[in-house]
């Protein structure tokens, strides 16, 4: 059989590196010759997503069909099922695409997200910069949870488009606030307040097409930059009730999708001696990506079975089982920032000196090019114990210039 992907990234790459491991072929459609999954696939479609012929020549070599990218357009993943069989379906990621649509899924399945409005018009967001002051009212203010009226100061998202951090402005009263939807071509957003974060954490799960549903343990992530920088999970790595609550949330939001693949919920983990964390029952959903993220990376070496194998059996319709953890892990990312000179004179990090670390396994996505920002690849670590682990990866980090944690 042979798996397609959509999108060439490296989370199509490890997928097909994951499918391949278990005999599978595999096909990618990604408009770039050089794409990190598509140097690696049995076949390579070169085309946009949404081009007629490369849908047709996708379904032509394929058996069924997943996504890497959560922007992939929904319309060409709803035409590729017409064909085959397509995880996540069209509509899942339809949703997750866009944070209005997103937030109200939450709502819907009773998990708490950050209070916040929807603002497509000028008069919504003058109805929410008034709501600052004034106790709020009026229609033109949407889902906002019961926390009060004030969204501000909040974080002004794009509805679309958004990753790493960007397409968002921190704003703090109502004149920034209108600055920043003309910063953003006022293009649909939504207003979120800015809440008070002890930690992050997200939690992956895979479902069946027959509903089967299992997780990998829940990961506790550190962002620098709005991108993430450093996921370490081991028993313990949040309070076990917070936990147990994750995870519930995490299974109800894909349950309430009827979700088929891998889905990655983020949460935030409030503050507990600030009122809003009180009021938010200390645990709220941030937001869901319909495929692998690089919060599961850690699984590749310190699961049974990792995000990808997972991802490879939804599609496959094979038997998923509860993944293990049975080492405690600690993933660095590593982005074009701790390459000497961004790589421009061939220079590379010190991977003779990290590697000769204990438990330290290095995954690198085969991009040319080295940028601020972008991401290269990730060093997973493993070891004996948590303390052992955080030493090899401090040790690592400090090798590799990233600063610790
Ligand atoms: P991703 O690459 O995860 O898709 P993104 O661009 O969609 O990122 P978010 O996850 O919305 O961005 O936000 C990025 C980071 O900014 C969060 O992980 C968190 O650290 C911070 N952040 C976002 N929203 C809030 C909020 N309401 N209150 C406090 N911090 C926030
Ligand atoms: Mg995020």
């Amino acid at each position: 059989m042979t798996l397609g992907v959509m999108g060439g990234g490296q989370l199509g790459r490890m997928f097909a590196h994951a499918a391949q491991q278990m005999g599978f072929f595999t096909a990618v459609l990604d408009p770039d010759n050089g794409s990190p999954a598509g140097r690696i696939s049995h076949h390579h479609v070169h085309t946009s997503y949404t081009d007629p012929m490369g849908l047709q020549a996708l379904v032509n070599v394929s058996h069924a069909i997943t996504t890497e990218f959560e922007n992939v357009p929904a319309d060409s993943l709803a035409w590729l099922a017409q064909h085959r069989l397509v995880a996540p379906q069209a509509s899942a990621v339809a949703i997750a695409q866009d944070r209005a649509a997103e937030k109200a899924h939450f709502v819907q399945c009773g998990v708490p997200c950050a209070p916040h409005a929807v603002i497509e018009t000028p008069e919504q967001l003058a109805a929410v910069a008034g709501a600052s002051s004034a106790p709020l009212g009026g229609s033109a203010v949407h889902a906002v949870t019961s926390v009060g009226a004030n969204l501000l100061p909040g974080i002004l998202k794009t509805a679309r488009m958004g990753y790493d951090g960007k397409g968002q402005v921190r704003v703090r009263n109502a004149a920034e606030l209108a600055a920043a939807w003309d910063q953003l071509q006022r293009v649909p957003c939504v207003l979120e307040k800015m809440l008070p974060l002890a930690s992050e954490c997200s939690v992956i799960v895979a479902r069946g097409v027959d509903g089967t549903m299992v997780n990998l343990p829940v990961q506790r992530n550190l962002h620098r930059d709005g991108i993430l920088a450093v996921t370490e999970v081991f028993e313990g790595n949040v309070p076990a009730e917070l936990a147990g609550r994750a995870v519930n949330a995490a299974k109800s939001i894909a349950e309430g999708l009827g979700y088929v693949g891998v889905l990655c919920v983020e949460f935030f983990v409030l503050d507990p001696t600030h009122p809003d964390a009180q009021a938010l029952g200390g645990l709220v959903v941030n937001e869901m990506a319909p495929r692998p993220h690089n919060s599961g990376h850690y699984s590749m070496d310190a699961c049974d079975v990792s995000q990808f194998h997972l991802q490879v059996r939804t599609l496959a319709q094979l038997p998923l089982v509860q993944p293990r953890l049975h080492s405690p892990a600690i993933m660095l990312n590593l982005l074009g920032d701790i390459w000497p000179n961004e790589g421009r004179d061939g220079g590379v990090p010190a991977w003779d000196k990290v590697l000769a670390l204990p438990g330290t396994h290095l995954h690198l996505y085969g991009k040319l090019q080295a940028k601020k920002g972008r991401k290269m690849g990730h060093l997973n670590i493993t070891g004996a114990s948590v303390e052992q682990v955080r030493s090899v990866a401090l040790q690592a980090a400090a090798i590799l210039g990233i600063a610790p944690f």
